[in-house]
C-alpha cells in the first residue's frame, strides 16, 4: 500500500511520492503539502498578467507612481538635501516644506538666471543653492535662503566685516 497524503489545496488524497508532491526536505515526509497540480495552479495565477478591470480600478495608483520619476519637486529637494547636510554636518534642522522659502527666478545678488543644476548632475555657478544665511545657525526656519552657487561659495562662512574689510583692501590696490 502506498501512503497517502492529503493535499490542503485541492482537498485530494494522493499518494505520498515525488511523482505527485515536489520534494523538499523542510518537511517530516520530505513532501511539500501542496500536491504538484495545486503548486503549478498557484504559480500560474501568481505569474498571470493582472485583468483590465484591476488596472482600471487602480488607475490613478498607476498613474501617480509612474509619474514619481517625471515630477520633480524642487523643493521638496532642497528640503531633503538639508535634512541630510545638516544630519551630516551636526546642524540644526527644523525645516519644513511650508518653511523653505520660495525657488526665485535670479540670483538675489548677482541678478542673472538661475538654474536647478541637479538637472546636469554638477552645479553650475547659476545653480540654485540653499544657503544657510548664518552657517553656524543651520537649516533652520529663517536662516536659509536660495542664492547662486556662485554667490553661495564666495559667502561660504565669511562674515560681513570680514568682507567689508576684503573689500576695503581689495579697493586700495586698485
Ligand atoms: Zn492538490
Amino acid at each position: 500500500m502506498v501512503p497517502k497524503k492529503l493535499c490542503p489545496g485541492c482537498n485530494t488524497e494522493k499518494p505520498a511520492n515525488i511523482k505527485y508532491f515536489i520534494r523538499s526536505p523542510r518537511y517530516e515526509d520530505n513532501l511539500k503539502p501542496l500536491c504538484i497540480e495545486c503548486t503549478k495552479r498557484a504559480e500560474s495565477a501568481k505569474n498571470r498578467p493582472r485583468s483590465k478591470a484591476y488596472y482600471a480600478a487602480n488607475k490613478e495608483e498607476f498613474k501617480r507612481k509612474s509619474n514619481i520619476s517625471k515630477l520633480f519637486d524642487p523643493k521638496q529637494y532642497f528640503l531633503n538635501l538639508a535634512r541630510s547636510r545638516a544630519k551630516a554636518l551636526s546642524l540644526p534642522f527644523n525645516l519644513t516644506y511650508e518653511t523653505i522659502p520660495e525657488i526665485p527666478d535670479r540670483c538675489p545678488v548677482f541678478g542673472f538666471t538661475l538654474e536647478l543644476g541637479v538637472a546636469r548632475g554638477r552645479l553650475q555657478p547659476n545653480s540654485v543653492t540653499l544657503d544657510r544665511i548664518e552657517p553656524a545657525k543651520g537649516y533652520t526656519q529663517g536662516n536659509v535662503q536660495f542664492l547662486s552657487w556662485r554667490a553661495n561659495e564666495l559667502k561660504r562662512n565669511g562674515t560681513l566685516e570680514e568682507f567689508e574689510q576684503l573689500v576695503a583692501f581689495w579697493r586700495k590696490q586698485k
